[in-house]
Order: C-alpha cells, then structure tokens, then sequence
C-alpha cells in the first residue's frame, strides 16, 4: 500500500516537473519571440525631489503584456532571461528605448533635464563589452550622460574583484551615476561603499514600510540616509505609500523618493503627461 502510494508520489512528482519545465521552456520561447516582435513594453515610475516635490525622472520597469496569459510580472520573467542570457539582449532594449524616451520628453519639455534609471543585471554587466554598449546607446540617442542612472544590487556592485571594480571605473568614465538597487537587503561593507564608485543608495522598500507606523522602526532607515550623505552619495527611498512615510523620511533629510503614494509605474504617455505638466506631486507641508 505505503509502495503505491509512494509510486504514485513520484510519478505524480515527476509529472509536476515535466509541467514545470514545459512551462519554463514555453515562457522562454515566448520571451524571445516578444522580444523579437518588439512587445515588451516599459513603463516608468516618476522620481520625486522631496525639497521641491517635483519629478526630475523616471525609473523605466520592463512589462510583457503576453497574448494568453496576460500581463506577466518581470520577477516571473527577468530570472528566465537572465538563466537563458536572453537578459542581454532585453537589457540592451530596455536601455535603448529608456534613453530614446528621455531624450523626446527632455525636448518636448524645452530641453529640462530628465533622469533615467535603468536596472542593470549581472550578466549584462559581466559582458566585457558592457561600458562600450552603453556608450553607443547613448551616442545613438543623443541622452546626455549624466541623465542616466543605472541600477545595481549591492551583490553586483559589491564583488570585490579588480576586474568589477576596473569595469565600474571605466563605466563611471561616461559620465553616468551608478545606484545601489534595494540597499539594505544585501551585505555591503563600509569599505567597498568607500571604494566604489556609487552616487546612489536607494533604500530598499522593507526599511520604508516600517517608517510612520505606530512604533514604526526608523533607526535604520535613519542610519542609511546618514551613511549616504557622509559618503557624499544622494539618498532615493523605494516604496513611499503613505503621507507618514514621506514625512519621516523629509525630516530625515532623504533627498528623492518613489512609491505608490506619488504614482505607480504608468506607461509611456501617462508619464510623458506627468513629466510635461511639471506638477508638484504632493503639497508642500505648512
Ligand atoms: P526594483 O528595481 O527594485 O523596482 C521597484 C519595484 O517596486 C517595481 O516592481 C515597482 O513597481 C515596485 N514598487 C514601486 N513603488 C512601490 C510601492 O509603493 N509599493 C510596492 N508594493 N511596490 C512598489 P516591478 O516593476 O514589478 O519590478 C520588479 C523588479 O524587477 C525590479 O525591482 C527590478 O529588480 C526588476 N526589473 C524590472 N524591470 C527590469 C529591467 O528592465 N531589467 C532588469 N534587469 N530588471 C528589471
Ligand atoms: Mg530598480
Ligand atoms: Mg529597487
Ligand atoms: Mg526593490
């Protein structure tokens, strides 16, 4: 009895794994035909200056609106492009079309500087040719260096090897800042921090939930503003959804932020609009 029931366990086991890899292997065919086709889509969640409550960018988030199983989240799809290294290729789309928006809003705006950030995943960055791809993007779309951010976690910006670091300098060389994705999450060291050549921390979205509630823990949300100024390294807090949070982080001193309470990420001419009107995305407190 216990044998076939243990038989049919593992068949049943095995079935789930044959589904599992169909599926997968399903998805990565799709993924590469929707690249193909140009289907992906991006969309963009405004950046909001906490002194002057104005926009000054976007963060640019890859969608793929799939004909039958409808919109599907990047956390289900980047981890298959970037087992598959499809993620270079996607990358290299998403900075390109990122950077050619910018450039069109930044002009219809009568030349008003705009910030992009891209995400940025290790195995783009490990191409030994990375720094030369970003450098034709840029000349190809006319984005002004300095306009564009690229996003890493600390595990890809942390990796104490010459070679990392060699390609961080010369990256850096193009004029570009350099974000530390979801900070806080990771195992940074002081002294990486010092040595990398970062501009920004964007503290993670799990520090940020737990600011203006009810014994809300701020201490370290506090310590990781702090950390980036003494560091001379601008601050960007993730996740902002409520009016407490804002504030607490506004009296911290954080100097940019992002979250559902400004917007969520909108597609392409939702964001054009916010970005024209120039409208303050909150009220400045009395
Ligand atoms: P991320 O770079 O940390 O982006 C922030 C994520 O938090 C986005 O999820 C955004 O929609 C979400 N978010 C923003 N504000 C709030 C808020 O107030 N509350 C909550 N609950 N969530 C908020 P999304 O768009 O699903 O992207 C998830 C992750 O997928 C990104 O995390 C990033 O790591 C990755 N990703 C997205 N687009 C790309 C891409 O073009 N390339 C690469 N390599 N990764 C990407
Ligand atoms: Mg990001
Ligand atoms: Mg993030
Ligand atoms: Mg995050």
């Amino acid at each position: 009895h216990a044998k076939a029931a243990g038989g049919s366990g593992c068949t049943s086991y095995r079935a789930q794994m044959r589904d599992g890899l169909i599926e997968r292997l399903e998805l990565e065919n799709d993924l590469r035909a929707a690249l193909e086709n140009q289907e992906l889509r991006l969309h963009y969640q405004p950046t909001v200056d906490l002194d002057t409550s104005q926009v000054v960018g976007f963060e640019a988030l890859v969608r793929w609106p799939h004909p039958t199983r409808g919109m599907i989240n990047p956390l289900d799809f980047i981890p298959i492009a970037e087992a598959t290294g499809l993620i270079v290729p996607l990358g290299l789309w998403v900075l390109r079309e990122a950077c050619r928006q910018a450039v069109e809003w930044s002009n219809a705006a009568g030349g008003r500087p705009l910030k992009m950030s891209v995400n940025v995943s290790v195995r783009q960055f490990d191409q030994p040719d990375f720094t030369e791809t970003v450098a034709a993007v840029l000349a190809e779309t006319g984005m002004p260096a300095d306009r564009l951010c690229l996003e890493m976690t600390e595990s890809v910006l942390m990796t104490d090897t010459e070679a990392n670091l060699e390609q961080l300098v010369r990256l850096k060389a193009l004029g570009l800042t350099l974000a530390i994705d979801d900070f806080g999450t990771g195992y940074s060291s002081l002294a990486y921090l010092r040595r990398f050549p970062v501009d920004t921390l964007k503290i993670d979205r799990s520090f940020v939930e737990r600011l203006g509630m009810l014994a809300g823990d701020t201490a370290l949300t506090d310590t990781i503003v702090r950390l980036g100024k003494s560091l001379g390294m601008s601050t960007v807090a993730e996740g902002i959804e409520e009016f407490g949070q804002l504030a607490a982080l506004r009296e911290m001193g954080c100097g940019f932020a992002q979250g559902y309470y400004f917007s969520r990420p909108v597609p392409a001419a939702d964001a054009g609009r916010l970005f024209l009107e120039g409208a303050a995305m909150m009220e400045t407190p009395a």
